[in-house]
């Protein structure tokens, strides 16, 4: 749903009997390249997106928490901080929920709270409608229980409630482009350091657009897939001796195709690879802007097509059906066997290459996909 303040703050009061103390906003994320990296202490590049999650807040006197969503019509969920432990909230309130444990599990001086929460950010497309929820609460509660903690250590937050609540093992990306992200710029993210540097991506201004085009399929085995991705990249590592794939350049492939299996090989080749072309596209777009990263869009995907094997008809049809409509560069991002593509397109050129994707999907009898444009934006802050 998409509310205004005013509508926002007229459903708190509808739904907790008050007004909120304020409204804050956090953006969901799209990730320009830097693909199954994270895991293996690499990089990625994420931006966050001109749609947000907003939530209106107020702090209570006990430590109680009553979270709802304009998702549902009014249903309040109600959870105790008071002996919460990991895992004991279930359902979609343990991203919020998570973030105010996890603020308390770190010392914090954090009370309950009540939240309502509005999302702009579709779920389940790849553009992190959860770090969105974990985002906009972190940045409510640090500012009115005055925790002052900074942007990458509210980040470390949200990915403990994600971790840990929530129970999905997930990196760092999200939640650092949610509340590290600035309008016009990419969030180049070190997964081994933590470091973060904002690298410009001043799309519009160069007439370009980043489409993303949601496939809406996951197929049966994204979960087991993932999970033996996973393993292959530990694998690979422990056999090359290295503490994890990143620490592999393009020199020491050659080695690896002689110690591994041809799968296994395959696997960390686009790890490595990958790695490259993150780098690569933070100096193409520091030197030459954001139309020079194109063919590294291409090469990820064929990486991760044909080496990583996570892609499927419907992402790789995204792919090839936005190029041949003039698309300039496109891949898969995300998880894999399913999900979202990206294609950076000039804006003029974005209905043209819409409406060749929607057409070669129905050509072939997939699902209508979802397609829209996103473009950077700043992070996470109070937004009234
Ligand atoms: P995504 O890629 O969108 O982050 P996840 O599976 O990580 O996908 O997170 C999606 C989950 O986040 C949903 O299943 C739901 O639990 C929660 N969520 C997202 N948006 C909302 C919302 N507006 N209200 C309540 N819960 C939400
Ligand atoms: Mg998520």
């Amino acid at each position: 749903m998409t509310l205004t303040p005013e509508m926002l703050t007229e459903e708190f009061h509808r739904r907790f009997g008050q007004r909120p103390e304020g409204i804050w906003a956090a953006p969901g994320r799209v990730n320009v390249i830097g693909e199954h990296t994270d895991y293996n202490d690499g990089f990625v590049l994420p931006f966050a997106i001109d749609r947000a999650t907003l939530v209106a807040a107020s702090v209570r006197e006990d430590s109680t928490v009553r979270v709802s969503s304009t998702f549902s019509d009014g249903d309040v969920v109600v959870a105790e901080l008071d002996g919460l432990a990991a895992g004991d909230v279930e359902g979609w309130a343990a991203y919020p929920v998570g973030v105010l444990w996890a603020l308390r599990e770190a010392g914090h001086p954090v009370r309950g709270m009540d939240l309502l929460i509005d999302s702009q950010v579709p779920v389940g497309a790849g553009l992190s409608s959860s770090a969105a929820i974990e985002c906009a609460v972190a940045v409510a509660a640090n500012e009115l229980f005055a925790v002052g903690l900074a942007g990458p250590d509210l980040a470390l937050i949200g990915q403990r409630a994600e971790n840990e609540m929530v129970g999905a093992p997930t990196g760092l990306m999200d939640q650092s482009a949610s509340l590290l992200g600035k309008k016009g710029h990419a969030v180049f993210l070190d997964c081994r350091s933590r470091e973060t540097e904002l690298v410009p991506l001043p799309l519009q201004d160069e007439g370009l657009a980043l489409l993303v085009i949601d496939t809406r399929v996951s197929h049966a085995h994204a979960t087991g897939g993932y999970a033996a991705r996973r393993r292959a990249c530990e694998v690979g590592a422990d056999v090359m001796g290295v503490p994890a794939l990143r620490d592999l350049s393009e020199a020491d492939l050659e080695e690896a195709s002689g110690l591994l299996d041809d799968e296994t090989f395959r696997r960390v080749r686009h790890v490595v690879t990958e790695n490259t072309r993150v780098q690569e596209a933070v100096e193409l777009l520091r030197a030459e802007g954001p139309r020079a990263i194109a063919p590294l869009l291409d090469s990820s995907h064929v990486s991760m097509r044909d080496d990583f094997e996570i892609s499927c008809p419907e992402l790789d049809l995204a792919v090839d059906s936005s190029r041949g409509a003039g698309a300039l560069g496109a891949r898969m991002t995300g998880g894999g066997f399913g999900g979202s593509a990206i294609a950076l397109t000039q804006i003029e050129d974005i209905e043209r290459v819409g409406a060749a994707v929607l057409e070669a999907f129905a050509e072939a009898g997939f699902t209508e996909p979802v397609i829209f444009a996103v473009s950077p934006a700043d992070g996470a802050a109070r937004f009234s």
